[in-house]
């Protein structure tokens, strides 16, 4: 199904395409993008089109400012809440240098070269992502608040309101869009939802996870709402994962965690890229959970993970093994939020799998209990350690880990840890309301 330059000008012709989008994701997870007109979408796809890198925030120095985008034909899809005369399309991009080689700061090159390291060991990785976020409202200068008037809970159904009807967009437009749409529901807390799409290849997901947040957001707007993906807006209530359900198939397309000869039916290669997870987990957080605010969602009681282990069943462990055998036999990460830049927070995910798997590196054995319940000795004597506790924890343990830090490049681990250090100090040097309400009166 792969598109052809060809194509996409006969689609863009046949669509009434008058604009293009050229979208790219910088390296903290925020999508980039320039318009173009159909006119000059050949010369976009034959990777002439240049930009200037040095001014996205962690790309290039100023002397080295010269990028060019290279549209991925596959990518192309028309935006279905834009007019259709003079419609818009986009084109998700791969960052080049002038020198025709891949762009080291590129994220979507990263999670390519951990890809092609599965392939060589003979898989390719699924990815199902489950994405939650909430619907605010704005006030009356449109700006976003943290109010929402719905007292809904899971799988509630809602009178028809505003929350209810936008979701429905979301699903329609997103399905417009090729996205194959498995459940919408009411998440836990009020405002609160969660789309699920189906399994793909996992840049393909990747792709689509960037899309699907921009697609909600855009929706949320149209029906006077603020859609967020922050992991913790509002203290004392869940926050929002973004669970990676993810799979190694084999070449010839058969799921390779699935073994129906071991009493839980999970290959041994199932096991080793748990072990491989658990092991590289404190690692891998600062890219699954990357800003100041996710560690503030990774706390006990709220169904988000906090201690690294695996279970079979139990929600409060970091690793679930959702029941389901043969094709959808697959491994539940419970920690990434969806504030992550997709790209590297799947790579990072494969490469610790993989890790696992070349290493065999046994996992421990499952943890059955709720791990909420018990207390440090407990958690000690089974050998549970706990995810960072904070941003600035995470980023050490990802320097301080050379597996991990390898799947980003030098050029993306600089910038990604001297942007995250700074977001931590300004932070970390903030005085907070919490501070002010604490101390103001008592000393
Ligand atoms: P939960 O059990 O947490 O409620 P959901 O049913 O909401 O999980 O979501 C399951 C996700 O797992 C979906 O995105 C689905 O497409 C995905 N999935 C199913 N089979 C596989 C597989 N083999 N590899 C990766 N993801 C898969
Ligand atoms: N919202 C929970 C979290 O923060 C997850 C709820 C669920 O299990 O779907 O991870
Ligand atoms: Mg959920
Ligand atoms: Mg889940």
């Amino acid at each position: 199904d792969a598109f052809t330059k060809k194509e996409v000008l006969e689609k863009a012709r046949e669509m009434g395409v008058k604009f293009i989008r050229l979208q790219f994701t910088d390296i903290f997870g925020v999508l980039k993008n320039v318009a173009i007109t159909v006119e000059q979408l050949e010369k976009a796809l034959d990777g002439e089109l240049m930009f200037d890198g040095s001014s996205i925030h962690g790309f290039t120095r100023i002397e080295e400012s010269d990028m060019y985008l290279r549209p991925d034909p596959n990518t192309f899809v028309v935006f279905p809440w834009r007019p259709r005369e003079g419609a818009v399309a986009r084109l998700i991009c791969d960052i080049y240098n002038p020198n025709g080689t891949p762009f080291e700061g590129c994220p979507r090159y990263a999670l390519k070269k951990v890809l092609a390291e599965a392939k060589e060991m003979g898989y390719t990785m699924n990815v199902g992502p489950e994405c939650e976020f909430f619907l605010f409202h704005v006030d009356k200068e449109g700006r976003p608040t943290t109010q929402t008037h719905d007292q809904a809970g899971y799988f509630d159904m809602t009178p028809v309101d505003m929350g209810e009807n936008a979701r429905r967009f979301m699903v329609l437009t997103l399905e417009e869009m090729g996205f194959e749409i498995e459940a919408s529901h009411h998440e836990v807390a009020p405002g609160q939802h969660e789309i699920d799409f189906k399994y793909s290849d996992a840049l393909d997901v990747a792709d689509k996870i960037m899309t699907f947040k921009f697609v909600v957001r855009t929706i949320a707007q149209r029906h006077g709402l603020h859609a967020t993906f922050m992991p913790k807006p509002i203290f004392g209530i869940n926050g929002s994962g973004m669970h990676m359900n993810q799979s190694l198939f084999t070449l010839d397309g058969q799921n390779a965690f699935y073994d129906p000869d071991t009493p839980d039916q999970l290959s041994e290669t199932a096991k080793y890229y748990i072990g491989g997870l658990i092991k590289h987990a404190r690692a891998f957080a600062a890219l699954t959970n990357s800003s100041v605010n996710s560690y503030k969602r990774l706390v006990p009681g709220y169904e988000a993970p906090c201690y690294v282990a695996w279970s079979l069943a139990n929600r409060s462990s970091l690793i679930r093994i959702p029941a389901k055998r043969g094709m959808s036999t697959r491994v539940e990460l419970r920690n990434p939020d969806p504030a992550c830049n997709p790209y590297l927070a799947i790579a990072a995910a494969l490469k610790a799998g993989l890790d696992g798997i070349k290493n065999k590196i046994t996992p421990p054995a499952p943890t059955e209990s709720n791990i909420y319940h018990m207390d440090a000795a407990q958690r000690a004597a089974e050998g549970i350690v706990s995810l960072p506790a904070s941003l600035h924890e995470a980023v050490k343990e990802l320097q301080a880990n050379p597996v991990i830090s390898s799947v980003l490049g030098d050029h993306i681990l600089n910038r990604f840890v001297e942007g995250k250090m700074e977001e931590w100090d300004d932070f970390r040097t903030t005085v907070h309301e919490w501070e002010i309400k604490k101390y103001l009166t008592m000393y």
